[in-house]
């Protein structure tokens, strides 16, 4: 090879979400890894993009967004989240939210500033935000409930710290904030004069427990980005369309910094998604339901095998603890199980702050079509109740 490597890429590896998936097609098992969501999307957001192309939609769009896309978001925001926003001014669209939240550490946080982030987390926060040159103080949940400690909270902000990430409904665990932890959030984020940054990409996906916008609060309204997009809630995790409502001032920078690291979201699907965001109330409603009798499958199978699932109240995942002897640990178990019965997962380790926590603990996936996740499951239970493979 040519010269080194840049020092910022040295410790970062291809994510075990992605490997285990890859090595599931591999031996074409059942991937309950990746959150890959392939389940058919709507007829009528497929509908618009397909027209979008015919209709030549291709060239490169306002660097915020087609200014439908930007007026169905503010819409939607609003009667959904209750965040008013101006779409002209307020709303930038960029290519998912990962690409999005990139866009929004670069325009909050300068290298060695601290954003602090709930554990578990979602790998992908954390590494953008150490890719970008940032560090990170933890805050750590505990199953089942994910509950953590107002002292532990207030705890985690210092001189240094610029964000603190919220993410609700939260990826690995289904933790949905409830009011009385987005208020406190608001108070130290005020107290500390820092910003809010909110991931609310499952927003659709609870429960029961409702959704509670953090930005929706008055006093939040001018320190929080609110990021989503439409990957999950219409099942097109490859279109890459997402989006940041925020601060007139902010957006403006976020929509500048989008611009270069990726000038635009995919026209035409930009056109797709305003479809999508028209379908009526029952379309959210049965998308919720049917990921909950998903939900109550995997955790009656994987009751059934020995294992602990801590039931979300939203998102598509499930953490499960094993026992200790069972497995030596969870990379252990996810190899194991993939090589038995060909159902992929992802390691607990991969999402704690200190790996040892998910040491237990495995990540499955349910957003599948039935017929996969039975199948799935089906799989999962020939794994028994008993056997020991810690040796
Ligand atoms: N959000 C999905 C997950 O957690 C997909 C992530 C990804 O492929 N990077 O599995």
């Amino acid at each position: 090879m040519a010269g080194r490597l840049a020092n910022r890429v040295e410790s970062l590896q291809q994510s075990d979400i992605r490997r285990f998936s890859a090595w599931c097609a591999r031996i074409g098992g059942v991937n309950l890894s990746q959150g890959v969501c392939d389940q058919p999307a709507p007829e009528a957001v497929k509908a618009a993009a397909k027209s979008a192309i015919d209709d030549d939609q291709a060239v490169y769009t306002h660097m915020r967004g087609i200014a439908p896309l930007r007026e169905a978001i503010a819409a939607k925001v609003e009667r959904f989240n209750g965040i008013k926003a101006d779409p002209e001014t307020e709303i930038a669209v960029g290519v998912g939210t990962a690409a999005v939240f990139s866009s929004v550490v670069l325009s909050l946080m300068d290298p060695g500033d601290e954003a602090i982030v709930f554990s578990p987390y979602y790998s992908y926060h954390v590494n953008l935000l150490k890719l970008l040159g940032n560090e990170v103080r933890f805050v750590d949940t505990r199953p089942p409930d994910w509950r953590y400690t107002s002292d532990e909270l207030a705890a985690a902000f210092s001189e240094r710290t610029r964000i603190i990430l919220v993410n609700t409904p939260a990826n690995p665990s289904g933790k949905v904030f409830h009011r009385e932890e987005l208020l406190e959030i608001v108070a130290l984020a005020k107290k500390h004069n820092v910003w809010i940054v909110t991931d609310e990409i499952y927003e659709y996906i609870t429960y029961g427990q409702p959704h509670v916008s953090i930005g929706s609060f008055p006093d939040a309204a001018d320190r929080t980005v609110t990021i989503s997009g439409a990957s999950k809630t219409y099942a097109v995790t490859g279109w890459r369309v997402g989006y940041a409502v925020a601060p007139a001032t902010l957006c403006d920078k976020i929509g500048v910094v989008s611009d270069h690291l990726t000038i635009c979201a995919p026209a035409p699907l930009q056109h797709g998604i305003v479809a999508g965001m028209k379908l009526p109330d029952s379309y959210y409603e049965e998308m919720a339901r049917d990921y909950g009798v998903k939900r109550d499958m995997l955790a009656d199978t994987l009751r059934s095998i020995g294992f602990d699932p801590y039931v979300p109240e939203g998102s598509y995942y499930m953490l499960a603890g094993f026992e200790p002897g069972r497995f030596r640990d969870a990379t252990h178990a996810t190899e194991t199980i993939l090589e038995e019965v060909g159902v992929a997962t992802v390691p607990g380790s991969a999402f704690y702050r200190d790996p040892k926590d998910g040491a237990h603990q495995l990540r499955f996936c349910y957003a599948k079509k039935m017929a996969d996740l039975e199948e799935g499951c089906a799989r999962l239970r020939k794994l028994g109740n008993q056997a020991t493979r810690a040796s």
